[in-house]
This record gives structure tokens, sequence and C-alpha cells, in this order.
């Protein structure tokens, strides 16, 4: 058997939600080309509302894209859509668990609906996997948050796909569950599923996955082996308040500054160039005399705008 070299690719994928009358136009994606190694953690990254989840669920039927070419598992989306679809679990970011079944009730509707004969069902293997075996019988709505979740991600893989697909796994899930919920997915992906997932927390996609793409308003902005990324991440913020307050931030040589209020400034600068030390340089020969200097991370909006910027750049 040929299995494909990408378990999902993208070609200039667009998503414009129309116009309602409470809410403009929204081109949630703008073109997304993506390649999602077979046998990869892929983590997809990016602030709140930059399309994460209207790319998913365009992966799992709900959402119709406008434009562009998806295949998962090589079956193009439009041409063999329940085949594409047979390719994968998606586990979606609002859980909606039945209130009135049973989890094992909920796995065995989950693989009817797939058509998996009862032979191959695997339902109390699933609810051991995900820690729910002592709830097998128990309403889902004595559940809590956490298990639901994580029934959630048995529902996702009753038909065995060789693709897991979770958006937004562990919002609102906590530590210990989040521990588990990893164990299981790296086990499975151990076992050659592919796994993807969005998340707005670089640490969390920087743990677990092997490469990351980072999506900002509807674009990728880069998508590379997690490490390449991590590397390309090392900028740094000097917040400055100079003895004169400035009306705008001075101009230096080789640095960003970025006017802050009460007439201070920021200076970004990447660890693997230069150092505070010539930052402070810069400044000094800048004219500006410092009252104050503090250091800061950036935050992932931070990252995201810079690498936005260097990609308008370049193009
Ligand atoms: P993310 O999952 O990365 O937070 P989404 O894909 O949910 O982002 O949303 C991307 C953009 O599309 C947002 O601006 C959001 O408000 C908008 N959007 C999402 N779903 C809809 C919808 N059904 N109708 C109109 N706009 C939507
Ligand atoms: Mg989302």
């Amino acid at each position: 058997m040929d299995l494909p070299d990408n378990a999902i690719l993208a070609q200039g994928l667009t998503k414009t939600y129309a116009a309602t009358k409470t809410t403009p136009e929204m081109r949630a994606l703008k073109g997304i080309d993506l390649a999602i190694p077979r046998g990869s953690i892929f983590g997809l990254l990016g602030p709140n509302g930059a399309g994460k989840s209207t790319f998913i669920n365009i992966l799992a039927g709900l959402v119709r894209k406008s434009s562009g070419q998806v295949s998962i598992w090589d079956r193009d989306i439009d041409a063999r859509p329940r085949d594409a679809r047979a390719a994968i679990g998606v586990v979606p970011q609002e859980i909606a668990a039945d209130p009135f079944f049973t989890p094992r009730e909920s796995l065995e509707v989950a693989a009817g609906m797939y058509a998996v004969p009862k032979a191959e069902r695997r339902t109390d293997e699933l609810l051991a996997a995900l820690g729910l075996a002592d709830k097998a019988d128990a309403y889902v709505r004595q559940l809590s948050g956490g298990m639901k979740r994580r029934l959630m991600v048995a529902k996702a893989m009753v038909h065995n796909p060789p693709i897991l697909i979770l958006d937004e796994p562990t919002a609102g899930v906590d530590v210990e569950l989040r521990r588990q919920l990893w164990s299981y997915v790296v086990e499975l992906n151990r076992r050659g599923v592919t796994i993807v997932l969005t998340t707005h927390y670089l640490e969390e996609a920087q743990e677990l996955c092997d490469r990351i793409a980072i999506v900002s308003r509807g674009e990728v902005v880069a998508c590379e082996p997690t490490e390449t990324l991590l590397a390309r991440m090392d900028i740094r913020n000097v917040l400055v308040t100079p003895s004169e307050p400035l009306s705008e931030p001075p101009k230096l040589a080789g640095f960003e500054t970025r006017q802050l209020k009460g007439g201070a400034f920021s200076v970004s600068y990447r660890t693997g160039h230069s150092s505070v030390e010539q930052v402070l340089a810069a400044i000094r020969a800048a004219g500006v005399s410092i009252k104050d200097i503090a250091t800061e991370d950036p935050d992932l909006e931070d990252v995201f705008v810079s690498l936005t910027s260097k990609t308008e750049a370049a193009a």
C-alpha cells in the first residue's frame, strides 16, 4: 500500500465568511498553502481569530471553503469527500457531548455512523486509553469538563483514522488531564497516527510538535521544524524611560523602536544578533540620556507581528 507523503495538503485555500446584518464580510483564510507531513505532530499556532478553527472545520466538512484545494490522505475533499473525511478524526474546539448517552453508548453510536462493523469496534480499548473505563456507563452529564473532552477524543478515534486533529485541546483542561491527554496523543503518534493540533500557546506547541506553522490573520507566516522556528523567535524588548520624555522614539541604527506612553519607548533586538549592551550604546549614540530601563520577553503577538512584517518586507 502506498502511503502519502503528506497527511494533509492545502493549496491556495481561502475562506470568506459572508457579511451579515451585524457583521462585515470576514476574510478568515487568505490563501493557505500547507503541507502536513505524514507521521508528524504538527502544530497550528496563532492568536485568537487567526483562522485555525476555520481551517480545521473545512477539513472536517463543517465549513465550506471559498477557493483552493485540499486533500486529506491524498483524497481531494471535493472529489472524494467521504473518503477524505474517513481519514481524519476531529476533536472540535467546542465540546458538544450528548447528555443522554453514556460514554459507551456515545462511542457505539459514533462507530455506527462510520459504519465500523461490531467486531472491529474498539469501545472498551478507547475508554480505557482515555481513562474513562470507570465512567463507561455513567451519564455524560455526570462527567467533568475534562472527561467530556477525553470522550470527544475517543469519539474522534472510533474509526481508527490515520490522522487525529485536535482544535485547542487544552482549553479549560487542568494540568493533570493535559498530561494524560498528551501521553495518549504521543502514544498514538508512535503507532503512526499523524497528529494536528491548534493552540494559541507557544509553550504547548513547542513541547509537543515536531513542526509548527504560525498563522496570523488568515495567512501562514512561518512553517518550520520546531527547533528552527524557536531559533528565530529570539526577539527581546528593552523598555526605555528617557530622562526627558520624547514625543517620538529615537531612530537607532540597526534597531526597531516603538513609542510608549509617557514619553518612553521600546527597542527590540534579537539575542542571536545583538546584546542589551549594543542597544544601550545605540541609544546613547542617538543623544538620548536614560533614566530607567527594563527588559521584557515578547508575547506571541510580538513574534507574529515581527514574522509578518518580515514576510511583507521579503515580498
Ligand atoms: P481561530 O480558531 O484561530 O481563533 P477562527 O477560524 O475561529 O479563528 O476565526 C477566524 C475569523 O473568522 C475570526 O475573525 C472570526 O470572527 C471569523 N469567523 C469564524 N467563524 C465565523 C462564522 N461562522 N461567520 C463569520 N465569521 C466567522
Ligand atoms: Mg479556534
